[in-house]
């Protein structure tokens, strides 16, 4: 057994974890584990999401769904938290758990609401991780695909511009090869009478083909 001390600054929890568990996925405790032996110190904000680390290891399951959590953007922040403790563990595969578990708890959101992802939680995931960050790729994706111009234009002062220029890059990017060209448009669409009503220029042409 390894014996894991978890120090928060003002708290310090201990866990006992099995050695061949606790070196089975994390690159870090595979290092650490071979040169410090049984008693491993780490450091962070919140002892509870190495508690959620240790129930993935033995279980596979991600459960930080807490049920008198304050609001529901509280289980994203906590999932943001958790895939930046697997990259300091170097463990890859609970890095890919957690966006699998994020991924679904967007779509369930999705499905039940009709709702995606706050603006708030926008906020801190471009604020607490780097560019190449999954999670924020799959925020992204998925107002690409299912978020109304209305949603994006009431967020649109509180999110990061960072957001917004991936957001555009990827509608870009999404658009199918078959989309019409400019030619394609008929030209009234960008005359004064927009469509409706007559064409100042029709009248126009009428007139030139009489006096002929
Ligand atoms: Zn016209």
């Amino acid at each position: 057994m390894v014996r894991v001390t978890y120090d928060s600054g003002f708290r310090v929890e201990e866990f006992t974890v099995h050695r061949k568990s606790l070196v089975a996925t994390s690159n870090y405790f595979k290092r650490v584990v071979a040169g410090h032996g049984a008693l491993i110190r780490l450091a962070g904000t919140n002892p509870s999401e190495f508690a959620v680390y240790l129930t993935w290891l033995y279980t596979g399951l991600i459960c930080c769904k807490d049920e008198d959590r304050e609001c529901d953007s509280q289980e994203y922040h906590e999932l943001i938290e958790l895939y930046s403790l697997g990259q300091r563990l170097e463990d890859d595969a609970f890095t890919e758990a957690v966006v699998d578990a994020f991924r679904a708890s967007i779509q369930d959101e999705l499905q039940q609401t009709d709702t995606i992802l706050e603006s708030l939680c926008i906020g801190t995931l471009y604020d607490s991780t780097n560019k190449s960050n999954p999670l924020r790729r799959l925020v992204v994706e998925t107002y690409a695909r299912h978020a109304t111009s209305e949603q994006v234009h009431n967020m649109v002062k509180r999110v990061p511009a960072e957001f917004m220029d991936e957001l555009n890059m990827t509608l870009l990017n999404n658009r199918p090869d078959t989309a019409p060209g400019i030619s394609a448009l008929p030209l009234c669409m960008f005359h004064k009478h927009a469509g409706s009503g007559k064409c100042a220029q029709e009248a126009q042409s009428r007139k030139r083909r009489r006096l002929q």
